[in-house]
């Protein structure tokens, strides 16, 4: 083929090209992202095939992305040197859609929904958008291992057609060239290229090369040298492997994403190979932002597809109770570009938002349980700052509940802190058939309530709840270790073995002496007490307030009636 052909783009190309370059209009930066992309994925797969072919590599076995542009032709180029492409493959892959799908990222384009960008190159269309920008687009490539002479030009304007033409190419790899739009100057700059290129592909983890700038005196303006320059980190910290990176740069790189002057806790650094394909890099802080409260604020995880980043916040990542967790995760199955309601729906991403629950609580399962006191320290300062948030993990992951649970600390009657239901039970009476506490406003009101004298009397321990999230964790944690979790404020206190016989006897007879006085009582509160009962709860006191089993104990009505409710 040496002649100039002219091919006419599939039909669902056409509809594409209309809509991505109309729609997408308002994000237009994104075409420098897609192509680079493409660039790098170039090299990935020139990288792969060469593990057999090492002859592949010719005489440049270092793999780069070149950005360059030319005010006077009025181009943006980008080039590489990776895999590059056959003239049949240039008519395959850029004349044509390989993957399916296309026709629902129309009609979501189509839609009156807001037009997202990102919706781009999930259909694998991301070449398509250097034609927000260009008015024809020009891509020259040759396929590593083919002859010089076996290059391909191949041409477009983005309408209807393409054309094909032979060239001499010397280096392997592709070059695509845009020719910009009227009005699209601002891609003539460097620093606008630059801007772009470390907002989206900081961490591609090949170097991204441009042409370094000098002030020139004499035509007063920025001249371009021939020298080049890399303008993103290429760094992808997580893309390393784990011997390779001390703890400063994880610990910078964790600076770098949180905006966090301290170090973090702890990180857990993992490649998961299986199903889903990602790698996690996730740090927990030391303290609590300001805005932990907020349900609404978004997470701190970033997602990346193959070193490309696609989102900040990737909330659907992380559940709700875990929003505190900071770090990248990089998927090797998500299509790039993957929007946030497609996020909600993945299956992978679903497997990796379970992958790295699992992991997190793992990361504190193991400071929790350390051997050594300095972790358990840690695990200490952890649960003050964050131990509420974790709570709401109680009700909200039922699949991970257990594991919860474990991780819990609360104060009880015994400790001021840190007691965790494992040590309860290692402390509790032979016979105690249940796990009891006290929910209250504060540490001192639970300390002193007339409902604890029993079971100080007895010395039983009560745990003393004092959280406002408490109540609501309670209503979905019923149960630990097969002990359930019991009030005691509600309903009649059955201490089952634990009561003597003697005293329910005493109760019993007490009960019939005060019949009159009980019967008076309850009369007289007719509309304010259900019930009026002899107890054996209290010890010192003469009386106190019980909520029945079932009913809303009295510290939740409380803060219900606080939010007005
Ligand atoms: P995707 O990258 O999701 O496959 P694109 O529309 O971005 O979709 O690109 C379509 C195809 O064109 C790619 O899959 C690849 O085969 C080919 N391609 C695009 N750019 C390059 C490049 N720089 N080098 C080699 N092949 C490329
Ligand atoms: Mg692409």
């Amino acid at each position: 083929m040496t002649q100039k052909q002219t091919h006419a783009f599939q039909a669902e190309v056409k509809q594409i090209l209309h809509l991505v370059t109309h729609s997408l209009y308002s994000n237009k930066e994104i075409f420098l992202r897609e192509l680079v992309s493409n660039a790098s994925d170039a090299c990935d797969k020139l990288r792969f095939e060469a593990l057999d072919h090492a002859e592949l590599f010719e005489d440049t076995p270092n793999l780069e992305v070149r950005v360059s542009f030319d005010e006077a032709a009025r181009t943006v180029t980008i080039s590489d040197n990776g895999i590059g492409m056959s003239a049949e493959e240039a008519i395959a892959h850029l004349g044509t859609i390989a993957k399916s799908g296309t026709r629902e990222f129309m009609a979501k384009l189509e839609g009156d929904q807001k037009k997202d960008a990102n919706l781009i190159g999930q259909f694998g269309v991301g070449f398509y958008s250097g034609f927000i920008v260009a008015d024809r687009i020009t891509v020259e490539t040759r396929r590593a291992g083919l002859k010089a002479e076996e290059g391909v030009r191949w041409t477009s304007e983005g309408t209807g057609d393409y054309e094909v033409e032979t060239v001499t190419k010397a280096g392997r790899g592709t070059d695509v060239i845009l020719h910009l739009r009227e009005g699209e100057d601002e891609f003539l700059k460097t620093w606008r290229l630059k801007s772009v290129i470390s907002k989206y592909s900081d961490h591609i983890s090949l170097p991204i090369l441009m042409r370094k700038e000098e002030w020139d005196a004499e035509a007063a303006k920025q001249v371009l040298k021939d020298e080049w320059e890399s303008v993103n980190k290429a760094s992808a910290l997580w893309s390393r492997s784990k011997s390779e990176i001390t703890q400063e740069q994880y610990d910078e790189f964790y600076k770098q994403i949180s905006y966090d002057t301290e170090a973090p806790l702890a990180h857990t650094h993992n490649r998961v190979e299986g199903r889903s394909e990602y790698t996690q890099l996730l740090y927990i802080p030391k303290k609590a932002p300001f805005d932990l409260w907020n349900r609404d604020k978004r997470g701190g995880v970033k997602l990346y597809v193959k070193r490309v980043f696609i989102m900040d916040d990737a909330e659907a990542l992380m559940p709700v109770y875990l929003r505190f967790v900071k770090g990248v995760i990089d998927s090797a199955d998500l299509p790039l570009n993957v929007s946030r309601e497609l996020l909600q729906e993945s299956r992978d991403v679903k497997a990796i938002r379970e992958g790295s629950t699992k992991r997190v609580l793992g990361m504190l399962e193991s400071l929790a349980d350390s051997e050594d006191a300095a972790d358990r320290a840690k695990y200490a300062d952890f649960w003050k700052d964050f131990g509420q948030v974790l709570k709401e993990g109680i009700g909200e992951d039922h699949q991970n509940q257990e594991r919860l649970a474990k991780l819990l600390r609360f104060a009880s009657t015994q400790a001021d802190e840190g007691v965790s239901l494992a040590d309860y039970l290692k402390r509790a009476k032979e016979d105690q058939e249940a796990i009891y506490y006290i929910t209250a406003d504060s540490l001192s009101a639970a300390k002193n309530s007339p409902q604890l004298e029993i079971f100080r009397k007895k010395g039983i321990e009560v745990l003393l709840l004092t959280d406002r999230v408490d109540e609501w964790m309670l209503s979905h944690l019923f149960e630990f270790e097969g002990k359930p979790l019991q009030s005691v404020a509600k309903g009649a206190i059955d201490l089952g073995k634990l009561q003597d016989e003697e005293e329910k006897k005493k109760a019993e007879e007490a009960a019939e002496t005060f019949k009159p006085l009980l019967d008076r009582l309850k009369e007289a509160l007719k509309a304010r007490a259900k019930d009026v009962r002899v107890s054996t709860r209290l010890v010192d006191s003469p009386a106190c307030i019980v909520v029945e089993e079932g009913d809303m104990s009295g510290h939740l009505a409380r803060l219900l009636k606080q939010a007005g409710q």
